[in-house]
């Protein structure tokens, strides 16, 4: 079984300075101090760099969630995260995020293995798996995440050959491989 991965969006996936730059001066001034409150600022920002790719591949070894908390004063952007993740990640149920989105202001009621995010508010401090505090000495970006998390998955990344996984594991209980004829 895959262990379970949850990644923040704000600051993680997401480049929230992208989308602040992206404001009028009107609205800058008028929303100063609570700029998240801004209607469609979530719209407007982009991905931070490498970070769909990252999650690309580890949808592929883990079961990978994204887990979000949206700014209970601004109705807009829970529905621009849903709309940033089916723009960036895919709407369709091929995509890695289908119906993988999770917005919540108690992220520590979401059990799990492992928590990429940039802050530990909102309960991110009280995970009860392992926090990947990122954009920190530690886990400054996205390669050195994935990196990290790669040698924890429990499942390689790529598709596994069926009669590969098989002999493998009449192995390790100690039975010999028995090849059939291809029908
Ligand atoms: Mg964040």
């Amino acid at each position: 079984m895959k262990k379970i991965l949850y990644i923040d969006l704000d600051n993680t996936l997401v480049n929230v300075q992208s989308g602040i730059d992206r404001l009028t001066n009107a609205e800058y001034r008028r929303y100063e101090k609570r700029l998240d409150e801004v209607p469609g600022i979530f719209a407007r920002m982009e991905p931070i760099s490498g970070a769909i790719a990252a999650f690309q591949t580890l949808a592929q070894s883990f079961d990978t969630y994204i887990l979000s908390m949206a700014p209970w004063g601004n109705a807009s952007a829970w529905q621009h995260k849903l709309e940033w993740v089916q723009e960036h990640l895919g709407a369709g149920t091929n995509g890695p995020a289908y119906k993988r989105l999770i917005l919540s202001h108690h992220k520590h009621l979401n059990r799990g293995d492992f928590l990429v995010d940039d802050g530990s508010a909102v309960g991110a401090d009280r995970f009860e798996g392992e926090l990947i505090k990122f954009l920190t000495p530690k886990f400054p970006d996205w390669n050195t995440v994935t990196r990290y998390l790669l040698e924890r998955a429990d499942t390689p990344p790529g598709p596994v050959p069926r009669t590969k996984q098989k002999s493998r594991s009449l192995r390790s209980i100690g039975l010999q491989a028995v090849t059939c004829p291809a029908r």
